[in-house]
């Protein structure tokens, strides 16, 4: 059975947790490089980005990430961790792992509208629309020619995406109650073990 992780050096981790767990899956909290060997997934979770993307340098854990990833270990991040995953972004800060070619901007809402939920289309997510929470929420500016773009608001602007083994989502799966995103990344994660 395939073992998802969660890094769990900031954020909501446990929310993702609880929710992998209500799926059957076995779950390791990430914390280490070593336990980045131990996975078969993993995903960066909602947070703040700063904080991540200097945890990851300080315990030593970008480049073996990259590295795992590039050979084709699955990823997935949400609201913040999309922010990590993204090759560019239209702030200074962080200095994000550049896996996934798309250009972000962090906080993208303003302050009005900090937090919101929005009923989303997703492709590849059957049934009905599926209703996302934001909170601080990143916005996908623009795309490279790889990327899929699964879903938009209302305005067109994206807020989830995939490439290959790589998928972001601006708003946060793991404080609701629909798995169906969550079902969606173990499914990625069967189909590199194949
Ligand atoms: N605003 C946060 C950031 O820039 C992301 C917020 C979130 O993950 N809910 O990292």
């Amino acid at each position: 059975m395939a073992t998802i992780g969660v890094l769990a050096i900031q954020g909501d981790f446990l929310e993702h947790r609880q929710m992998l767990e209500r799926l059957g899956s076995v779950v390791l909290e990430v914390r280490t490089r070593n336990e980045l060997d131990k996975v078969d997934g993993l995903i960066i979770p909602g947070g703040e980005s700063t904080t991540i993307v200097q945890l990851l340098d300080i315990f030593d854990m970008r480049d073996h990430l990259v590295n795992l990833v590039k050979n084709g270990m699955p990823i997935w991040g949400t609201c913040a961790g999309m922010i990590v995953l993204a090759n560019s972004l239209t702030d200074h800060r962080p200095n994000p792992l550049k896996l996934m070619d798309i250009n972000v901007t962090r906080n993208a809402f303003g302050r009005q509208v900090d937090s919101f939920e929005a009923d989303l289309e997703i492709d590849e997510v059957d049934g009905q629309s599926y209703k996302a929470i934001f909170i601080r929420a990143p916005i996908v500016n623009s795309v490279g020619p790889n990327v899929r773009v699964i879903s938009r608001l209302n305005d067109g602007r994206p807020v989830a995406v995939r490439e290959n083994h790589m998928l972001a989502t601006a708003f946060h799966p793991e404080l609701t109650l629909d798995h169906r995103i969550h079902q969606m990344f173990l499914g990625m994660v069967e189909e590199t073990r194949r």
